[in-house]
């Protein structure tokens, strides 16, 4: 494709992640001609999307989630499945509506745009049934399966990205990489395209919509310092390094304007040698570095302190916050403490080939670890094993095995660190993306310092800014790509039949 120029589109959709894709599609459907600008080369399509694992959506019984999952073909292998399914029938019920709004409101401290928040909930499940109808498929959690996550996407993000490519280009969506977009055209207030860089050239492309769907600024270290922090300067990224804000400025510098939370980001507890960021396709998979048996651990940090409440309660609900109480912590490191009680319960089976230390007495570990006063660390640790509650231990529920006259108090899972060998995973803080975005309507059309659409102009995804705030819910922001980025193309359906 050397003369891109002259493709004519009816919308320009720039990015090629999860909310792209849902709003090239939905475009498409409703009758417009779409053109996709990429920034990386096609083996690296998928940005951040590329390596999830699944979306948060309403079902109200296992009915819901069956017509989603893909069956084996293999019959000696579909007759275990199927009694796996039975299995997995009988202990799910439903997530409701108000469940979802209720775990929204909780992490975001009541701060989630009401607006939008149930935008997302209420049209979650018709979403998922679109994307089911259209040929994605998901895979059921037979593991520990919570209630937002009894299935994840067939194949992880890398399978959903490769789906929707297919879905699109085979509706006659074009997609054009290596052409990263540069700026905006805006004429009388109206955005009529974009400027890119195609081949070392800087090209106009004209289109009645631009639905921008490139991220946020998790990737760019002087964003990231300016509105995060200086601490988060040099974090390593969980995602792409292609995500670095430019779209954002582009917008702001054209009347956009910036929406909730600039100055909190999703981070979350990695290995200690994780790579510095990952790629779509590269990564062993979407959560082959994290270390997600925080809640059952015993979390120090360099001087020997607890520092959060580590079951306060499902992972789901706080492990996008907790890279951030790492971060802060001496050295920016903490050590997930297990014993050989945890190993029996299974908890530690998602650890694959972690960095990791072990001794047979926590005197030995708090050495090998380098804990600044080991003293201090194992009268915290005798303080802890002696004020367990009584309750039983089940790493499957929320099983009120807390600690309540220690600070910080321990909700749930609390078991005393008392029979080794004993483990220590040291951990950092690994960056996923950032909550700031840009202030939008319910179809994602951009909204200026007024409040009045700017004409032409969408944003999805990551950069639909105002839902979430400090924290977040684990699987929400692939349902939200694909809830507004799904409107969005709707929408400048609607809006190109009345121009
Ligand atoms: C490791 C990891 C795991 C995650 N797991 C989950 C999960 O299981 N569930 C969940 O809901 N969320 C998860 N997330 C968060 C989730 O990835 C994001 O919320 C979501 O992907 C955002 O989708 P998006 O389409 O907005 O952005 P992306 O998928 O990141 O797509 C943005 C695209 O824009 C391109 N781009 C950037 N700048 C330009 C430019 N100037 N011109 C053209 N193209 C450009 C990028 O190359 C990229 O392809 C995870 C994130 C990470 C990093």
């Amino acid at each position: 494709m050397n003369n891109i120029e002259t493709i004519n589109s009816d919308v320009i959709i720039v990015g090629a992640g999860n909310a792209a894709f849902s709003a090239a599609v939905a475009a498409r459907e409703s009758g417009l001609s779409v053109l996709m600008l990429e920034k990386t080369p096609e083996k690296f399509m998928g940005g951040n999307s590329a390596l999830t694992i699944h979306m948060r959506f309403v079902y109200h019984s296992f009915d819901d989630l069956l017509p989603l999952i893909k069956f084996p073909d293999k019959d000696q292998d579909l007759d275990t499945f199927k009694i796996k399914i039975n299995e997995l029938k009988n202990i799910v019920s439903s997530y409701t509506e108000s469940n979802y709004l209720n775990d929204i409101n909780k992490v975001t401290e009541n701060r989630s745009d009401k607006v939008l928040s149930q935008e997302l909930v209420y049209n979650s499940l018709s979403t998922i049934r679109w994307m089911n109808k259209l040929g994605h498929f998901w895979k059921p959690t037979f593991e520990n399966p919570t209630s937002a996550n009894v299935v994840s996407f067939d194949g992880k993000g890398y399978g959903l990205i490769n789906r929707w490519k297919n879905i699109a280009i085979q509706k006659g969506v074009k997609i054009i990489y290596e052409c990263p977009v540069m700026d905006l055209i805006n004429k009388n207030n109206q955005i009529s395209g974009v400027v890119v860089n195609y081949k070392s050239q800087n090209i106009k492309l004209f289109s009645k919509n631009v639905i921008m769907a490139c991220g946020s600024f998790e990737s760019n270290s002087d964003m990231r310092a300016k509105y995060l922090g200086e601490n988060w300067r040099n974090i390593k990224l969980r995602g792409v390094p292609h995500n670095t804000g430019e779209g954002l400025e582009m917008a702001i510098n054209n009347g956009a304007i910036p929406y909730d939370d600039w100055s909190t980001c999703h981070a979350s507890p990695q290995d200690y040698n994780r790579p510095d960021f990952d790629l779509p396709g590269e990564n062993k998979s979407g959560d082959y570095w994290s270390r997600y048996a925080y809640p059952f651990s015993v979390l120090i940090n360099q001087k020997g302190d607890r520092f959060i409440d580590e079951g306060e309660t499902w992972r789901g609900l706080t492990y996008a916050k907790t890279g951030k109480a790492i971060l802060e912590q001496k050295n920016q490191i903490a050590y997930q403490l297990f014993d050989s009680k945890h190993r029996k319960a299974g908890v530690l089976e998602n650890y694959k080939n972690p960095t990791f230390y072990t001794a047979n007495s926590l005197n030995d570990l708090a050495k090998e670890i380098k804990i600044m006063d080991i003293n201090k660390f194992l009268i915290n640790i005798e303080n802890f094993n002696q004020n367990i509650s009584s309750d039983k231990y089940n790493p499957s529920l929320l099983d009120g095995k807390s600690i309540s006259n220690i600070i910080p108090k321990r909700s749930n899972w609390a078991l005393p660190l008392d029979k080794g060998p004993f483990e220590a995973y040291p951990v950092i803080a690994g960056m996923t993306f950032c909550y700031g975005g840009l202030k939008t309507s319910i179809d994602g059309e951009v909204l200026d310092k007024n409040g009045d659409i700017i004409k032409g102009f969408f944003a999805v995804g990551e950069m639909l800014g105002g839902l979430w705030y400090k924290n977040y819910p684990s699987g929400g922001g692939m349902m939200a790509g694909a809830v507004f980025g799904k409107k969005a193309g709707e929408k400048a359906a609607i809006n190109s039949s009345k121009i």
